[in-house]
């Protein structure tokens, strides 16, 4: 493996899967372009060592060639913020002759890859009442055609460079089969290395007291990232609608709050294993609660395990707030993920703020502070402290899936 700040570009064609994958509205004008932003360093470095680059993406979930999610509608944004003309190749398996003909400082951009199956690998079309072997037929059609959509994209360069952490959780011919061409030319950007170091800060070499915030929905969707974290942090924040959970498992009434009959256990077993490690569980003492999942509804704050049927735990009162600012303040290290309220709803919104204002606060005194997930981020961002916390994490589900401990295929097939 290369490194991106070392690596002599000069002559050489790179290609760099980025993740351009923003958001447009009906005239396909972009809303955010923080994605495209984010990856303007990676490619100027090529472009500043004597390189040309091949920039490839994908952009939404489409099921063949579509102009809705054609990458023709960046074009222009990404010929500001690189301050240079970008080519485009209407097809990005029929590149060769625009990259071959590329000279240090040209651009190309691919149209987006995802306009092919082989790009994921999974086969599209097939028949709901498919049988399992029609579909396993199909599945090994796609895999087989996708190592020729591979080795075409692969054809087209010199070196590879992947700087698209939000897709790094997948096994895809331009995240991670492709890297297999460039067996001494394949490096990370600096997106990905700001990803990488930044949660490794957390996970490997944090240093204490480590505190996680972990709110959301769901207990089993939190499962894998609370066990591989416990035995890591020496405290852990449980907010949001998962919290009712571990509140009616200890026997506690939770009215019409969020619940999982299924994760009873698991939440007892959690609670077990904290003790066990010595991990200090911090779950939501007082909570406003609502008498109906409304920003409108009447609420008032009770104990989280004394809500009357009828009403919901909707965030964390001010109280717990103030016990959780007081660990988090003490705190050298903290991750942050998922909401600890319904955030959507401004009534309700006011725990999950007041992390985000406590996390600028922690960030200053001198903690790294580490927010990802795409609600937790939304909170910061919303509050303007998205520059005042250490790192903001772009990556929703890549990040989900390295704070379980999950090697990522796109990190592996760089790093092997
Ligand atoms: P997740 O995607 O698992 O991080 O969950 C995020 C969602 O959890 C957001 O849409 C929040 O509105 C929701 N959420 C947080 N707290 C609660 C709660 N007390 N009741 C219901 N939903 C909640």
């Amino acid at each position: 493996m290369q490194n991106i700040s070392t690596y002599d570009f000069a002559g050489k064609r790179a290609i760099v899967r980025v993740d351009f994958n923003v958001p447009l509205n009906e005239a396909f004008e972009i809303t955010d372009d923080t994605r495209i932003r984010a990856a303007i360093p990676t490619l100027k470095k090529v472009l500043e060592k004597g390189g040309s680059l091949i920039i490839m993406s994908h952009l939404g979930r489409p099921k063949g060639p579509a102009d809705k999610f054609s990458l023709r509608h960046i074009i222009a944004r990404v010929e500001e913020l690189l301050g240079t003309p970008v080519q485009f190749a209407d097809d990005c398996q029929k590149a060769q002759q625009q990259a071959a003909a590329l000279k240090p400082g040209d651009v190309l951009l691919l149209e987006n890859l995802r306009f092919y199956a082989e790009e994921e690998g999974k086969p599209r079309g097939l028949a709901e009442d498919a049988s399992e072997e029609e579909k396993k037929a199909a599945k090994a059609a796609v895999k087989e055609s996708q190592k020729a959509f591979t080795k075409t994209l692969a054809s087209y360069a010199d070196c590879y460079i992947n700087d698209a952490f939000g897709t790094a959780h997948r096994a895809h011919a331009s995240t991670a089969l492709i890297a297999e061409y460039f067996p001494n030319d394949k490096m990370f950007g600096y997106v990905m290395e700001g990803e990488i170091n930044a949660i490794d800060k957390v996970l490997n070499a944090p240093q204490h007291p480590l505190t996680a915030i972990i709110g959301g929905a769901k207990v089993s969707s939190k499962i894998g990232i609370i066990e591989h974290l416990l035995d890591r942090v020496d405290n852990m924040i449980i907010g949001g609608g998962m919290v009712y959970t571990f509140r009616k498992a200890q026997g506690g009434s939770i009215g019409d709050s969020l619940f999982e009959e299924d994760q009873q256990e698991t939440a007892l077993r959690i609670l077990a294993k904290a003790q066990e490690k010595g991990v200090k569980i911090l779950l939501s003492d007082e909570v406003v609660i609502a008498d109906a999942f409304d920003n409108n509804a009447n609420s008032k704050i009770v104990k989280n395990n004394a809500i009357p049927d009828g009403w919901m735990g909707m965030d964390a009162a001010p109280s717990t707030v103030e016990q959780w600012k007081e660990v988090l303040l003490a705190s050298k290290t903290i991750l942050w993920n998922g909401p600890v309220g319904v955030f959507e709803m401004p009534n309700f919104a006011k725990g999950t703020d007041a992390i985000a204002e406590i996390l600028a606060e922690a960030t200053e005194k001198g903690a790294f502070t580490l927010v990802g997930g795409g609600d937790s981020v939304a909170a910061v961002t919303r509050m303007g402290y998205a520059d005042k916390v250490s790192y903001v994490s772009t990556g929703g589900g890549a990040m989900l899936e390295y704070l379980e401990g999950i090697e990522l295929p796109g990190i592996k097939a760089i790093r092997k």
